[in-house]
């Protein structure tokens, strides 16, 4: 099992083959390819919050959403918290999210939910019994809250069992590159463990670390396995360029 890099209407994204068994899903992690935002945008950015103009990041959401063949894409303020929403219909208007929350539920086909990033990880879940998706931003900060935990429980809560649900981690920063100079001050200290070399930290194994503690299958848990900052030319990085723009990463129900 492995991520493949495909082309969807002239975007480049990768897709997670766990995910890609199951016809009913339509899904794609992005780069920052094939969009119409200039420097330091460039140029697929779809975050409406870093600088760049509404009009071009509207365009390019456009793009990602007639790429995937969705009806809408729905997206929320995220802020680095553990809440959830579940979504049942896109804001009304293209420039609009809605408000804070970084774990998003649907089971409306046509509905695409986007997570926006750079570095910090797009979780993709999936429950084929109940045909129901989530879409999850997990940083640094919502990974020491146990989000995904968290939003395994939200499904848990609608009906789902954790062993059915599958998992895809997207592209993200890597224990190449996951520095915490100040980690005594910033990780807890159950999390220490996951450190691969003086303060560089492996959060794409915490990540799996706390799905299988949900009660998640090992084999229904699939890691991109891509870094985002070693990657220039394919992704934004908060952590190599600072003032830059987020790629996203969309996971809905085919309409
Ligand atoms: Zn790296």
């Amino acid at each position: 099992m492995s991520f493949v890099l495909i082309e969807a209407g002239g975007l480049p994204c990768y897709r997670s083959s766990l995910l890609d068994a199951f016809p009913e899903v339509v899904h794609g992690f992005f780069g920052r390819q094939g969009g119409v935002s200039p420097e330091p945008y460039h140029s697929l950015n779809l975050s409406f919050t870093v600088g760049d103009q509404n009009a071009q990041v509207v365009r390019n959401r456009a793009l990602v959403q007639q790429a995937l063949e969705l009806t809408a894409l729905a997206s929320a303020t995220q802020v680095h918290g553990c809440r959830e929403t579940l979504v049942t219909a896109a804001p009304a208007a293209a420039a609009e999210e809605l408000p804070d929350a970084d774990i998003l539920i649907t089971g409306q086909p046509g509905l695409g939910l986007l997570i926006k990033q750079a570095d910090c990880q797009a979780v993709m879940l999936y429950d084929p019994v109940r045909r129901v998706v989530a879409n999850v931003h997990s940083g640094w900060r919502g990974q020491v809250g146990n989000i995904l935990g968290k939003a395994v429980t939200g499904l848990q809560k609608s009906g789902s069992r954790p062993e059915d649900l599958i998992a895809a981690i997207s592209p993200s920063l890597g224990p190449c590159c996951a520095e915490f100079r100040n980690f005594r001050q910033e990780l807890p200290v159950e999390l220490w463990s996951y450190q691969v070399r003086p303060t560089y930290f492996d959060l794409w194994a915490l990540s799996r670390d706390q799905l299988l503690a949900a009660g998640l299958q090992a084999r229904q848990i699939e890691i991109a396995g891509i870094c985002t900052r070693c990657r220039g030319d394919q992704f934004f990085s908060y952590r190599r360029d600072r003032n830059t723009g987020r790629q996203g990463a969309v996971i809905g129900l085919r309409d």
